[in-house]
C-alpha cells in the first residue's frame, strides 16, 4: 500500500509540475498534503505506463570508470516521466531516487536482495493498474566497438510491437538500424503479464554511446525517442 501511495504521489506530481523543468522530478507532494487526503479523494488513472528505472542503490548496475548504469536510468527514467504525463499519457516512476527497490520490498521473504528487487518491480504492475512496463537499463559488452539501442521484448505480439516502435524511435535517434529481440532469460518479462519491455539505450562500454548518455540534453532525446515510440504503439493499437 505504502508503494501505491508513493506512486501515486509522485504521479500526482507529475500532473502538478506540469511544464516545470525536465531535471526536477517534484517529489515534494510525498511529504506535501497530497499524502494526508481522504483515500477516497485520490484520483488514480484507469491505466497507466509503468517506468522502471534499472537498478539503484547498492546495484550500481552496469559500469566504465566512475559511470554507474544506475544514474543513467534515473536521469532518463525521469525526463520520459515528466514528457509521458505532459503528452497526456499517465505515467508512474518505480523509484525517483537513488535506493534499492528490494528496500521497499517488506513481502517477499528472500535472502537475495536481487529476487527481492525483481519481485518488487513486478508486484507494482499488479498494484497499480498498468498498460505496459517500459524498464531503462544500459548495455555492456568486453567488445568496446559495439553500439547502439537494443529493445528486448516478451513472446506476446502486443510486447514485440512495442519493442518494434520504441527500437524504431531509438534508430532514427541514434542513426541505428538494429532490430528488437525477445529477451527470454529476463525474470521481468517472464513475470509481468501487461506487455513489457527491456530498453538498452546504449552501450556503457562504448565511448560515443556513454558520452552521449550521461549528457543531459542526449538524455532528453533518449526519452523523448522513447516516448514517441510509446505514443506510436498506443496509437497502432487503440
Ligand atoms: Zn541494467
Amino acid at each position: 500500500m505504502y508503494m501505491i501511495m508513493r506512486a501515486a504521489a509522485l504521479l500526482l506530481a507529475g500532473f502538478l509540475s506540469f511544464g516545470t523543468q525536465l531535471d526536477a522530478a517534484a517529489p515534494e507532494a510525498e511529504h506535501g498534503q497530497l499524502t494526508h487526503a481522504p483515500e477516497d479523494s485520490w484520483t488514480m488513472p484507469s491505466a497507466v505506463v509503468l517506468i522502471d528505472a534499472g537498478h539503484g542503490g547498492i546495484d550500481g548496475g552496469a559500469t566504465s570508470g566512475s559511470t554507474l548504469e544506475k544514474d543513467i536510468n534515473l536521469a532518463v527514467a525521469q525526463k520520459l516521466y515528466l514528457l509521458l504525463n505532459s503528452q497526456g499519457i499517465p505515467a508512474v516512476l518505480n523509484r525517483n531516487g537513488d535506493y534499492a527497490l528490494s528496500d521497499d520490498n517488506r513481502w517477499h521473504i528472500s535472502r537475495s536482495r536481487h529476487k527481492r528487487d525483481l519481485s518488487q518491480r513486478r508486484q507494482l504492475t499488479d498494484e497499480i493498474e498498468t498498460t505496459m512496463l517500459v524498464s531503462l537499463h544500459v548495455n555492456w559488452t568486453k567488445n568496446s566497438s559495439k553500439f547502439g539501442p537494443l529493445v528486448l521484448h516478451q513472446s506476446s505480439g502486443e510486447s514485440a510491437l512495442l519493442a518494434f516502435c520504441i527500437q524504431d524511435t531509438l534508430n532514427r535517434q541514434q542513426q541505428t538500424a538494429f532490430y528488437p529481440r525477445e529477451g527470454k532469460p529476463f525474470y521481468l518479462l517472464r513475470k509481468v503479464d501487461q506487455p513489457a519491455v527491456i530498453v538498452e539505450m546504449g552501450f556503457i562500454s562504448h565511448e560515443g554511446d556513454r558520452t552521449m548518455l550521461t549528457n543531459p540534453r542526449e538524455q532528453l532525446r533518449v526519452a523523448n525517442a522513447i516516448a514517441l515510440g510509446i505514443r506510436q504503439y498506443k496509437w497502432i493499437t487503440r
